[in-house]
């Protein structure tokens, strides 16, 4: 096994890593911004580093600083986490033109599913239902384009092939909008990630999204790890997420999971993936690929008993999978919410000190949290500040689980999104697991963009 990983995030997920580390008698190396460097999970690794600045552009995205603290510690794999540079294929190739394991995908997956057209070519191709659209980027003739839109029937979307986190997306509904709102998604496209490519699906209604965990090892063996179902979600950003989905039946999830795990051998996938669908009148259909460790994860984790980070450091050290689809059994049921600093309503950012801190326990609770009491959330990252994990035998009894977790959880001095969780969880529709993907946006008032 690898003597030493570099952890190249910050925050719960870095704290997560260390934890599959220091499991499998890994040695750890935190990297931190200046804004993060007194952080407990910092300290509580083997060896850290300063990599620049609090700007993320400047320490957290720096990629030259990152691999020069891999020299330096002498580290042989770099571990990316979610978010920063986790999907940034050049990272990849970097970090293993310089003599270390990226722990995840080859750049060359990475690439191929980061660009949405590519990805979604590549699923079609490979047998996994896609959402009808364009075939592929959308041509410079706006006539073609009318036709297209005519061809798939409005509602459509425009979505950006380079577009992540929600962003570099456009509703239509009428062809009067479309080719305005195509020039315009284009344009945002060009300056959000650098290229203005952009493809067209049908705009389905009332979706749910829900998505396959998959695993798989560089020797041609891969498994599906089952479902969540991620609908609850503002400004298409997750709010809180289960497993397995409410009303999928094993047939279903079978059939699905064996598409995606066939199509992970197809392409050669190495590692932890996620397969990403909107699930519409007992139908899935692929929007994207995500070639990194997700937030969710661990709701798969309670009903699994599979540890899928510690798998993801397996696979890249080059071992086969330990489980086979047989040894997967599914149990029970999870719920996570993530915990926000943010006022629960106007989702504005609430960093600052936390005064008191105090976290649920009891049977079925897993909190993922790397703050604490007198910890300083800092301005300049994402807002999410931990994970609250319910584990139940049956959906109710998560429910109930959670419901009394959050009742326990106190954190004071910022404000956060503890209030909207309780408030979801005695939601009538969210207790029946019938909640799109619109659900909370209608019920928060806001409306999609
Ligand atoms: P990102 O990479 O930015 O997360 P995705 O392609 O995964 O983008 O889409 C994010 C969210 O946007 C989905 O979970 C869903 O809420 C919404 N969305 C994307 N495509 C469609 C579609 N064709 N119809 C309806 N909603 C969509």
């Amino acid at each position: 096994m690898f003597d030493k990983i570099l952890i190249a995030n910050r925050g719960e997920i870095a704290l997560r890593i260390q934890r599959a580390c220091r499991e499998l008698g890994i040695k750890t190396v935190a990297v931190h911004s200046e804004a993060d460097k007194e952080a407990k999970y910092v300290k509580l690794a083997d060896e850290s580093v300063c990599i620049g600045p609090a700007a993320s552009s400047q320490s957290y995205l720096n990629i030259p600083a990152v691999i020069s603290a891999a020299e330096v510690t002498d580290a042989e794999a770099i571990h990316p986490g979610y978010g920063f540079l986790s999907e940034n294929a050049d990272f990849a190739e970097r970090v293993e033109q310089s003599g270390f394991v990226f722990i995840g995908p080859r750049a060359e997956t990475i690439r191929l599913m980061g660009d949405k057209v590519s990805a979604k070519d590549t699923m079609k191709k490979a047998g996994v239902p896609c959402v009808p659209g364009s075939d592929g980027a959308l041509p410079d003739d706006p006539a073609e384009i009318i036709r297209i839109a005519k061809h798939i029937g409005y509602p459509v979307i425009i979505k950006a092939a380079g577009g992540g986190g929600g962003r570099g997306m456009r509703v239509v509904h009428t062809e009067a909008a479309l080719i305005s709102s195509v020039n315009m998604t284009k344009a945002e496209a060009q300056a959000a990630f650098g290229n203005p490519v952009v493809y067209m699906e049908k705009f389905l209604e009332q979706p749910r999204h829900i998505e396959i965990q998959i695993l798989s090892d560089q020797h041609g063996n891969a498994i599906y790890l089952g479902e969540r179902d991620c609908s609850m979600q503002r400004r298409h950003q997750k709010v809180l997420e289960e497993a397995p989905a409410p009303g999928i039946s094993t047939r279903l999830r079978d059939k699905i999971g064996q598409r995606c795990a066939d199509a992970c051998k197809r392409i050669n996938y190495r590692g932890a993936g996620t397969f990403e669908f909107l699930y519409e009148n007992n139908e899935f259909y692929f929007i994207e690929m995500n070639t990194r460790v997700q937030v969710e994860h661990p709701v798969t984790e309670m009903i699994t008993g599979v540890d899928i980070v510690q798998e993801q450091i397996r696979v890249a050290y080059g071992e086969k999978l330990r489980l086979r689809q047989k040894d997967i059994q599914f149990r029970g049921h999870a719920i996570e919410c993530r915990i926000n600093a943010e006022d629960p309503y106007t989702f504005v950012p609430s960093p600052g000190r936390i005064s008191t801190f105090h976290m649920p326990g009891g049977p079925g609770i897993r909190v993922d949290t790397h703050a604490y009491q007198n910890y300083m959330v800092p301005p300049h990252y994402d807002s999410m500040i931990g994970k609250l994990i319910a584990y139940g035998d049956t959906r109710e009894q998560a429910i109930a689980r959670m419901n009394i977790a959050l009742s326990e959880m106190v954190v004071e001095g910022i404000k956060t999104n503890v209030a909207l969780h309780r408030d979801l969880m005695n939601d009538a529709a969210f207790q029946l697991g019938e909640t799109s993907i619109h659900y909370l946006e209608n019920k928060l008032g806001i409306h999609a963009k």
